[in-house]
């Protein structure tokens, strides 16, 4: 009972209630001193043997126990807070020595202070926390995004984070708020939320239940942005490595700006802002890993990445013909409403790894179907291809006659077949060799969150791709995101093509799956020059047309 209550004690703690927390102190204590009978007593008449300021508690207690009612109140927590409140630190000692005022402001100040003790910490609880895949966290904040749109049209929602660099996995979902007057706006926004999904509430930041996740939004005043964003976009090591640099000229990195000697901040209301005081051009956020981008841009601005504004079609879409959701219409439709120029049905080859696949014969049947379909969407012109698998023997999963009569056919390797890299690159190297394959989607084979991919001589496949006219891909699927920003780098630095698809299985994901695509390329610094399909489709044509030639 005294460790139950000590444990709400220390909750009221974390959420600043400290009258509670004292009250629930001094319960742990008293209880302490009750044997089993006195303890009964106590609890028939709690108004009595309790202050009356935590009666809420006590009450929780007696219908769940009291193991279960701490373990109940933790759950209320954000995820952050709640793994603090399991390590067992010292709360007010750690508060204390970081001069917060109230110990509800511990999770907040990693980012305020992300190089302290409370930096340690945090990384380290989130380091035991379950992560998201980038397209579970872009679909819940795309809906935050149009509801608050609806709600307080004031504001604008910045996404911040792992999410705004593209990585694969996301922690935690944090939003930005700017606009005008944003604490009151976020403030009507977190009264509007019914009370069980609110985690948290500060001055500035609310977190919250939404679409199963949760999301915290942070108001930020207009004029520190610019600061903000860099600090909340992250890396870590980015942030760590800017705030040295701010060391070096005298001066202190924090979210409402750089702050000098005299303890006077200097705001910087645009992103640029902060870069140019930091003698930087500005570093878009899906190059900021930590590594080398300080030093590569502080010989010259990066060259503009592609943006999903470059993209003119999708060439790797699967329909009902094979494992896709849609139909052949309703996947024409999508492509159209993205306005896109041009598009490529490709569904998986006969005997493909895949859960559903398409036969030969279906393919002559899925020509005409296009076919027929063609005259109704003149302004896009809809590619027949296929995503053939490339066989453990190395043989391609369609006769010659038959990728020949596809306007483009795409190779990929579905199935390792246990073999070591090696056998899995001269797999490779023999269907780029081939003059009717394209394209090589998905090269790494890689599962984010639980596959790194193949550990290929990568220097060997791009020079093939390259002198062979073989595009490869980065495809945007949440369960590829390959080639990633590392290996899209190597590629383009080494003269093959890019494309960027959406591979996507439903019609009505291909739009986040190609921003996804596009943002796992901008994190190689992979530009429109180097993107097949940001290219018209004369060139996509000459592109087949040129390699098949060679053949
Ligand atoms: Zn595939
Ligand atoms: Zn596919």
């Amino acid at each position: 009972m005294a460790d139950a209550l000590r444990r709400l004690s220390r909750i009221a703690t974390l959420r600043g209630d400290a009258p509670a927390a004292a009250a629930l102190g001094a319960a742990a204590r008293h209880s302490a001193t009750l044997d089993a009978k006195a303890l009964k007593a106590a609890f028939d008449e709690p108004t009595r043997a309790f202050d009356p300021a935590i009666a809420s508690h006590i009450a929780a207690i007696a219908r769940q126990g009291p193991a279960a009612a701490a373990t109940a109140a933790e759950r209320e927590l954000p995820r952050d807070v709640a793994g603090i409140a399991r390590t067992g630190i010292d709360l007010e000692a750690l508060a204390a020595a970081d001069g917060l005022h109230v110990a509800a402001d511990l999770a907040a100040a990693w980012h305020e202070r992300p190089m302290g003790d409370v930096a340690a910490l945090l990384a380290e609880v989130r380091s035991g926390q379950s992560r998201l895949l980038l397209g579970r966290a872009l679909g819940a904040v795309d809906l935050l995004v149009a509801a608050m749109g609806r709600a307080q049209p004031s504001l604008t929602l910045y996404p911040a984070g792992a999410l705004r660099r593209f990585e694969p996995t996301v922690g935690d979902l944090l939003v930005l708020a700017a606009g005008d007057e944003p604490r009151a706006a976020v403030t009507a926004w977190a009264d509007g939320l019914p009370a069980t999904d609110v985690r948290w509430r500060s001055r500035d930041a609310v977190t919250f239940l939404w679409d199963g996740e949760e999301i915290t939004l942070r108001a930020v005043a207009e004029t520190a942005l610019g600061a903000a964003l860099v600090h909340y976009c992250g890396s870590r090591e980015h942030v760590a490595q800017l705030a040295g640099r701010a060391r070096e000229r005298g001066l202190r990195l924090t979210p409402a700006g750089l702050v000098d000697a005299t303890g006077r901040v200097r705001p910087a209301s645009t992103e640029a802002a902060l870069y140019a005081a930091l003698d930087l051009p500005w570093i878009p956020p899906e190059r900021r890993h930590g590594l080398d981008e300080i030093a590569l841009a502080e010989r010259g601005a990066f060259p503009p990445a592609v943006a999903v504004a470059d993209i003119q079609g999708d060439l790797h879409t699967h329909t009902v013909w094979s494992d896709g959701r849609d139909t052949t219409e309703m996947v024409i439709r999508s492509a159209r409403a993205l306005g896109y120029r041009y598009l490529a049905i490709t569904d998986h080859s006969p005997t493909s790894k895949a859960s559903r696949t398409l036969s030969i014969e279906g393919i002559a049947q899925q020509a005409r179907e296009i076919e027929a379909l063609r005259p109704a969407y003149p302004e896009l012109t809809i590619l027949h291809g296929c995503e053939v698998d490339i066989l453990p023997d190395g043989s391609l999963d369609l006769p010659d006659p038959v990728m020949a009569g596809l306007d483009i056919v795409l190779a990929s390797l579905h199935d390792a077949a246990g073999q070591p890299p090696d056998r899995l690159l001269a797999r490779y190297l023999g269907a780029m060799a081939h003059p009717l394959i394209s394209v090589v989607t998905h090269p790494a084979n890689r599962m984010p969150g639980r596959a790194n991919g193949y550990d290929l001589e990568w220097d060997r496949f791009f020079a093939a791709a390259r002198d062979t006219g073989t595009a490869v891909e980065v495809d945007g699927a949440p369960g590829h995101l390959d080639l990633d920003g590392h290996l899209a780098r190597q590629a383009v630095e080494t003269g093959a093509t890019v494309v960027i698809d959406s591979d996507g299985h439903f019609a009505e994901r291909f739009g986040r799956q190609m921003r996804m695509g596009v943002g796992t390329a901008a994190r190689g610094g992979v530009e429109a020059r180097h993107v097949l399909n940001a290219r018209g489709l004369d060139a996509v044509r000459t592109f087949i047309a040129d390699k098949r030639r060679r053949g």
